[in-house]
């Protein structure tokens, strides 16, 4: 007897494509069964004409983050339920310390923002420079000994992953902390997530901007002085640190080929240790989107770039030198994105896409024929689940968390503001239709989502305690 059948669906995993019933048991898939199989069941979904997937994993989202210009525009309850409705059953957020408090502390403070979350997720652990700067020479700030050896209590707790800044002050690490916390990561069996962007050289070139007599209006100027090879340069110092420590690395939105060529480089020289994310926004916009007078909207780091960046990033994908795609969604309203309208540099950084990101995947990917469905499946749900350590989720197996989509590959969808469910009053993606959506999402065994409503409870997901079993 399961608790939930889906019938006629065609079930579509990162490694095939197959006809096959699924029965779920106490929120875990318990059996796939040969179409038709007799089987009693207290409830039945019935996805003929449908695709069913694991849940989309986001291995990289803002909610409610504290920043310049305010808090994102999503707290954890508006953020999960677009995130369900876009068939995502987890995502994966960020601990951020403030001064003198352990990542521990960090933890717990953060969970209780975390209580209205609808599905389940992960916290990356973010390390910062928490030391002052060096009295005699005032020095940039480090990463002090305590903060690292806070890293293996943090990995106890289930947070494996940790958050590494190349760029922003107050926020990026020097060369040698970056080395120095990937070992101490390494210890830990975790990953440590790259934001590889030369903060130094960005800092030199945005005083620039404002000296040379150009318009600071002009938000294309946001993209000029976060070029390519400031990208390029910092993923190889990262990389070169992976190679020093022997930690997993993952590279985060990687957005143009130069820095995906790092990637790619590096496996080259035989180190699988090193890893590769993109976004919707690099694979569906280019640096145009920043050329406009409402430019400020897509503003992000690193920023959009021209179309054979983008171009490459689809051919990346399919030859696996980048691993996932996850949204880096980072919401703010037109209010907040306009308070730098004057000013490019005060615009605060971040592109919506919570919600979007498999439906607008299935469009860009697969109907046009750049991603086979294994691809499309293996990029937003399986590998994100792995790479981060999300060991129950990512899967469609005996054993596995019964997170599933039905996907519908007939329903029409608008990604205009008014039809997305962010609390923002725009969408990245305004005037594109999919073709393709999720129709019905279940979380752990829950149906969370019928016929494109929201249909679960407030303050249902969970923490999840996450241990990498990568080799
Ligand atoms: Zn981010």
């Amino acid at each position: 007897m399961f608790d939930l059948l889906i019938t006629n669906g065609t079930l579509v995993t990162a490694e095939m494509t197959v006809q096959a019933d699924l029965g779920v048991i106490n929120g875990k898939v318990a059996a796939v069964l040969t179409p038709g199989t007799p089987c009693e069941t207290q409830e039945r979904l019935d996805a003929a004409g449908c695709y069913v997937l694991p849940g989309a994993i986001d291995a990289h989202v803002h909610l409610h983050m504290r920043t310049a210009n305010g808090y994102t525009a999503d707290d954890w309850r508006t953020g999960t339920t677009a995130a369900a409705l876009g068939g995502v059953t987890a995502v994966v957020d960020f601990v951020e310390t403030t001064p003198g408090e352990s990542l521990q502390d960090a933890l717990g403070r953060r969970l209780e923002e975390t209580r209205e979350a609808v599905i389940d997720f992960g916290l990356h652990m973010t390390i910062q420079p928490d030391e002052d700067p060096h009295p005699q020479t005032g020095f940039m700030r480090r990463v002090s000994d305590a903060r690292l050896a806070q890293i293996s209590a943090a990995s106890e707790a289930g947070c494996v992953t940790f958050k590494l800044y190349m760029a922003y002050p107050g926020l990026q690490v020097r060369d040698g902390d970056l080395l120095r916390a990937m070992c101490a990561i390494r210890e830990v069996n975790g990953l440590a997530c790259i934001h590889a962007e030369n903060g130094e050289l960005i800092e030199v070139l945005r005083q620039a901007a404002g000296r040379a007599g150009e318009s600071l209006h002009d938000t294309i100027l946001h993209a000029r002085t976060r070029p390519t090879m400031n990208e390029y340069e910092a993923c190889t110092r990262a990389v070169t640190c992976a190679a020093l420590s022997g930690s997993r690395i993952l590279i985060f939105h990687i957005g143009c080929a130069a820095a995906a060529q790092v990637v790619a480089g590096a496996r080259q020289r035989g180190l699988p240790n090193v890893f590769g994310e993109t976004c919707p926004q690099y694979l569906a916009l280019t640096e145009d989107a920043l050329k406009g007078s409402t430019g400020c909207r897509w503003i992000c780091a690193p920023p959009l770039r021209p179309q054979a960046d983008q171009d490459a990033m689809w051919r990346l994908l399919t030859s696996h030198v980048l691993d996932i795609i996850s949204t880096d969604h980072c919401p703010f309203t037109l209010a907040q994105k306009d308070e730098g309208s004057d000013d490019f540099r005060l615009v605060p950084g971040g592109v919506p896409g919570i919600e979007t990101r498999l439906g607008l995947m299935h469009e860009l990917g697969v109907r046009r024929g750049r991603l086979s469905l294994n691809d499309w499946v293996r990029l937003c749900c399986t590998r994100p689940a792995e790479l981060t350590g999300l060991v129950s989720k990512g899967r469609i197996a005996p054993g596995y968390d019964a997170d599933l989509v039905v996907f519908d590959p007939a329903l029409h969808k608008s990604l205009e503001a008014s039809e997305l469910h962010s609390a923002i009053d725009w969408s990245a993606y305004e005037g594109m239709t999919c073709t393709g959506w999720p129709r019905d999402v279940v979380s752990r065994g829950e149906l969370i989502v019928r016929q494109q409503r929201f249909v679960g409870h407030t303050g249902r997901g969970h923490f999840v305690r996450r241990a990498i079993e990568l080799q």
